[in-house]
């Protein structure tokens, strides 16, 4: 039986991504829809997620697109209402609460799934076989974009629980700890935070994993292009994960890629947790930029102005 799936926020990614993989994905389909702003054609509509959790009592699944504060209390409603749950990175706004969800859903017998696209990239099982026969020395990870290219108009993005440049750099964590052999630790960060803004443009992190000394380098205010990359420095070659993981060279060798399945893969992993009755909450990511926040050493730098002007 095919998965009804109701999704909250029709934003960004909602549109970009999440719409298309519903409909090329098997053994699920968009059965409703709830936003502020927007309604579908041929879909039922709703202007809040209460409404729709009450309407629509045959949707087994919510997945939510929405900004990470707030959806605390959203998830809570789903699970409450004995549907399953599908999370955009990150989970939640803080871990306390992404902790409490994985805790609530497993309570009631429910599916929880904090997705992570970046892990979905075409090019990550790639890397993750030639990292499996080498032994790491040194990572270098560049995720450099322009703000203004990727996140116009997303005040939320600047507000406390926002993350700010850690919005994107999550991505890179979710690669990182997803690729080391041992578990990841922050050693130090410096947070680049615009003067009257709350959440830093840049960072700087130094972390390890066993023995590996990881460097990794987050930017917003990057011109011409973007760059998503983590460079592996191994005792036999080197190699380079690109393009957020859709990319795989090693050794100077050809690059590995293909087509984009990150959503279509996070849709079937959705159906098939909710089918085999189990839950995927990995909080590696998120408890590395809690660390970066909590450790990290702050810096005022000129203020951010979206118009081009900063
Ligand atoms: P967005 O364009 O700002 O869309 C978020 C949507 O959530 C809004 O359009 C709005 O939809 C709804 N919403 C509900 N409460 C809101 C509030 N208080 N403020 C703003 N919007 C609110 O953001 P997005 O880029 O889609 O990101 C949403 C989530 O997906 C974030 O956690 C982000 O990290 C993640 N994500 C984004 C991307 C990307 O490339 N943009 C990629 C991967 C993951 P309605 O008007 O329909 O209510």
């Amino acid at each position: 039986m095919s998965l009804a799936i109701g999704l909250v926020g029709l934003g960004a990614i909602a549109r970009a991504q999440h719409l298309p993989a519903i409909a090329a994905t098997g053994g699920v389909h968009l059965a409703a829809i709830a936003s502020r702003n927007a309604s579908l054609p041929d879909c039922p509509s709703y202007p809040d997620l209460a409404a729709m959790l009450a309407a629509e009592p045959g949707l087994a699944a919510v997945s939510l697109c929405t900004p990470p504060q707030g959806r605390f209390d959203q998830a809570m409603q789903v699970l409450r209402a004995g549907r399953h749950l599908m999370l955009e990175k990150p989970p939640a706004a803080t871990l306390t609460e992404a902790e409490i969800l994985r805790d609530e859903a497993a309570r009631r017998g429910l599916t929880i799934f904090a997705t992570w696209h970046s892990r979905e990239g075409r090019a990550v099982d790639a890397a993750r076989r030639w990292l499996s026969v080498r032994k790491v020395r040194q990572v270098r990870i560049d995720w450099r974009e322009d703000v203004r290219k990727w996140h116009p108009g997303q005040d939320w993005i600047w507000q406390p629980g926002g993350l700010g440049v850690f919005d994107p750099g999550i991505n890179a964590l979710s690669l990182l700890t997803t690729l080391m052999a041992d578990p990841v630790i922050l050693r130090a960060a410096g947070l680049d935070i615009p003067e009257g803004r709350q959440t830093p443009i840049a960072a700087q992190l130094a972390l390890s994993a066993g023995a590996v000394a990881i460097d990794a380098e987050f930017d917003w205010r990057e011109k011409g292009g973007e760059t998503w990359q983590i460079g592996f420095e191994t005792t036999n070659g080197t190699a380079c994960l690109r393009d957020g993981g859709a990319v795989f060279e090693a050794d100077g060798k050809p690059a590995i890629g293909g087509e984009d399945v990150e959503y279509r893969r996070l849709y079937e992993g959705f159906r098939d947790l909710v089918v085999a009755g189990r839950s995927a909450v990995d909080l590696a990511p998120l408890r590395l930029v809690a660390d970066a926040f909590l450790c990290g050493r702050r810096r005022l730098v000129a203020p951010f102005d979206e118009t081009g002007h900063g």
